[in-house]
């Protein structure tokens, strides 16, 4: 397929939908007689264009047996997964949210801002991706050569991050390690060599965060602020980073992770409520072979915050399920 009917499909997708009799949400009676439209969303995904393992139609097929209906791949810095995956969710009959995560700093601390419903040919994002490549190829030498100095085989790693096609992130470093036996798992990898504090994070590499909304803003996007909990932020830091993220134009936060805990979820639901933004849900899957496949398991948005779909889909439908 050309990159133009690729593009075509992805387009026609996300703009129009693809319901069909058999693959159409289940429909359930709600209250006041009107027909709810159940939906299961899952809007954050990572394919093999980043740090996943499945090609984004591999992913699309698990997404799909999982139940979900409503999908967003959210690559590390990358849409280049968007177009197979728009092909595979109209073959399916699923909706396909176009969205990529992007890396931000605030106050030296590494923040992930979904970009969701962005227009990936949007020409300010195309040139803020390009940037971000650029960036993480940078990143991964200085990590690499900072290795090499305590006395590790970093060129070696290197070579073997950069032979891959994906965009390199820490979890292929963290792979690359595995494989020489440094480490038992790549969780292991990140608390012996990649982890915080580590040489590896590099921070300050990434753009402030305002710059990163803007670019989601610039495509025609909503910005949500991808796992609010796992920053190592104090409560209060925390709400002065949700405040600026609003500030700037930040629509939404991942209320419902694939590893928050229920009382993480309340405390997102409020932080949404006290800063007047909506809620995502998103399960951040990378990889079939962790030990928990959170995949058509997510908790439901708490009532009382407002879907971020909501506020983008209006087709009709008297009701909402996340
Ligand atoms: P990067 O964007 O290159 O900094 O890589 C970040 C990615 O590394 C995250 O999206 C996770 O997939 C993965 N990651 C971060 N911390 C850990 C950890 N402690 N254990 C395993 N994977 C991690
Ligand atoms: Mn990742
Ligand atoms: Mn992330
Ligand atoms: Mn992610």
């Amino acid at each position: 397929m050309t990159s133009t009917r690729a593009q075509t499909v992805l387009r026609s997708n996300f703009h129009l939908g693809s319901q069909s009799e058999k693959t159409s949400p289940r429909r359930v009676l709600g209250t006041r007689n009107c027909i709810k439209v159940v939906r299961m969303i899952d809007l954050h995904l990572h394919s093999d264009r980043s740090d996943g393992t499945l090609p984004p139609a591999e992913l699309v097929a698990r997404v799909a047996q999982a139940g979900v209906d409503t999908l967003a791949l959210t690559d590390h810095d990358s849409t280049d997964g968007l177009a197979e995956a728009g092909t595979a969710a109209l073959e399916r009959g699923l909706r396909l949210v176009p969205g990529v995560e992007v890396s931000a700093s605030w106050r030296n601390q590494p923040i992930h801002v979904l970009g969701l419903w962005i227009d990936p040919e949007a020409p300010v994002l195309r040139a803020a991706l390009a940037g971000q490549a650029e960036r993480r190829h940078e990143r991964m030498r200085m990590i690499c050569a900072r290795l090499s100095e305590r006395g590790l085989p970093g060129a070696r790693w290197l070579a073997a991050v950069e032979a891959r096609t994906a965009l390199p992130t820490r979890t292929h470093l963290a792979e690359a390690i595995v494989a020489e036996g440094l480490a038992g798992d790549t969780g292991d990898a990140f608390r012996k060599f990649l982890g915080r504090g580590a040489v590896a994070q590099a921070a300050g590499l990434w753009p402030p965060l305002a710059e990163v909304i803007g670019w989601i803003l610039g495509a025609g996007g909503l910005a949500s602020l991808a796992h609010p909990m796992r920053y190592p932020l104090s409560a209060g830091a925390r709400r002065r980073l949700l405040a600026e993220f609003a500030a700037a134009g930040g629509g939404a936060i991942e209320v419902v992770t694939g590893a928050n805990a229920a009382h993480q979820i309340e405390t997102c639901a409020a932080l949404a409520g006290a800063h007047g933004l909506a809620g995502t849900v998103g399960s951040d899957f990378h990889d079939p072979k962790h030990a928990w496949n959170p995949l058509g398991r997510l908790a439901k948005l708490p009532p009382g915050v407002t879907p971020a779909w909501g506020l983008r889909e209006t087709r009709g439908t008297c009701g909402w399920d996340g």
